[in-house]
C-alpha cells in the first residue's frame, strides 16, 4: 500500500515536470519542447565558450604600475634603436617576436620597481657607455606571483642586448643569492607567456636572458658593436625548462630558426 502511494506520487511529480517542460508554449502553431530549447541553449553556450577560449586570451590578473614614459625616455629609446640596433624609426614601438624571461637580481619588489622607474640609467658604467637609456621591462612578477605591468606591450624597453627591438620582457623579483624564484612566479610566468602567445601570433621565441647570445650572428640579432656583450645567468636552464614543459612546442623555440 505504501509503495503503491509512492509510485503514484513519483508518477504525479514526473507528469508535472513533463507538463511544465512540454507545455503551453507554441511558436507559429508548433509546440516547443522546452527541454530541447534548454539543451540547445546549453550547447550554443558551450560552443561559444570553446570558440572564444581559442580566439581570445584567457583572463589573467595584471596590476598596472607604470614606470616613467616621458619625452626623455622616448628620445633615448629612439637613439638606442638608431645607434645600437641600427633602426631609424619614428616611434619607439615594437612588434613582439620574442619573450625574454629574467630575474631582477634585486631581492624586493620595491627595489626592483625603483630600478626601472627613471628614464635615465643611474650608474652601471658598461651599460651607460652604450646608452644613457635606463633599463626597462614590460612585466615585473613579485615573489608571491603577482604580475605588474610597467610598460605597454608595444613600447620599447631596454632589457636584452641585440633583441630589444622585438622582445617583450618579463622580470621576476629574485636573485641567485638567497632569493630564488618561487613556484608562484613560475606559475604566473607560464600563464603570462601563454596569454602573450595568444595575443601576439608573431611571437615564435621564448628564451631566458642567459640564452640571448645564442642569437648573435643571426638575422634577428641587431647590435652595431659586435663586442658589446654582458654575461647573464638569469633565470637559468632549470627555470626555463620548467616553463617550456607547459608551452606549445610547435609554436615556440629557444634557438634561432629561419621560420620559427
Ligand atoms: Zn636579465
Amino acid at each position: 500500500m505504501v509503495s503503491d502511494n509512492k509510485f503514484q506520487l513519483v508518477t504525479t511529480i514526473r507528469s508535472k515536470v513533463t507538463d511544465s517542460l512540454i507545455g503551453n508554449d507554441y511558436l507559429g502553431g508548433k509546440q516547443v519542447d522546452k527541454m530541447d530549447t534548454i539543451r540547445s541553449k546549453w550547447l550554443l553556450a558551450t560552443f561559444a565558450i570553446i570558440w572564444m577560449s581559442g580566439c581570445y586570451p584567457a583572463h589573467i590578473p595584471i596590476v598596472q604600475k607604470p614606470i616613467t614614459w616621458d619625452s626623455t625616455r622616448v628620445q633615448l629609446s629612439l637613439q638606442y634603436l638608431r645607434e645600437r640596433h641600427g633602426l631609424d624609426v619614428d616611434s619607439p614601438l615594437i612588434d613582439p617576436l620574442m619573450v625574454v624571461v629574467h630575474w631582477t637580481a634585486i631581492p624586493s619588489f620595491e627595489g626592483s620597481f625603483r630600478a626601472f622607474y627613471p628614464s635615465i640609467l643611474p650608474g652601471r658604467p658598461l651599460l651607460q657607455s652604450a646608452s644613457a637609456l635606463n633599463v626597462g621591462i614590460h612585466f615585473l612578477v613579485d615573489q608571491d606571483g603577482t604580475v605588474y605591468q610597467l610598460l605597454p606591450e608595444d613600447h620599447f624597453a631596454r632589457h636584452v642586448i641585440g633583441l630589444n627591438y622585438c622582445a617583450l620582457g618579463i622580470e621576476n623579483v629574485g636573485d641567485n643569492d638567497g632569493h630564488p624564484l618561487t613556484n608562484a612566479q613560475l606559475k604566473s610566468d607560464i600563464r603570462l607567456i601563454k596569454y602573450l602567445l595568444k595575443k601576439y601570433p608573431g611571437i615564435g621565441y621564448v628564451i631566458g636572458h642567459h640564452e640571448y647570445r645564442e642569437f648573435a650572428g643571426t638575422p634577428l640579432y641587431k647590435e652595431t658593436n659586435p663586442d658589446y656583450f654582458t654575461e647573464k645567468i638569469d633565470p637559468g636552464d632549470a627555470y626555463m625548462e620548467a616553463i617550456y614543459r607547459h608551452l606549445p612546442r610547435n609554436r615556440v623555440t629557444r634557438r634561432y630558426h629561419p621560420n620559427p
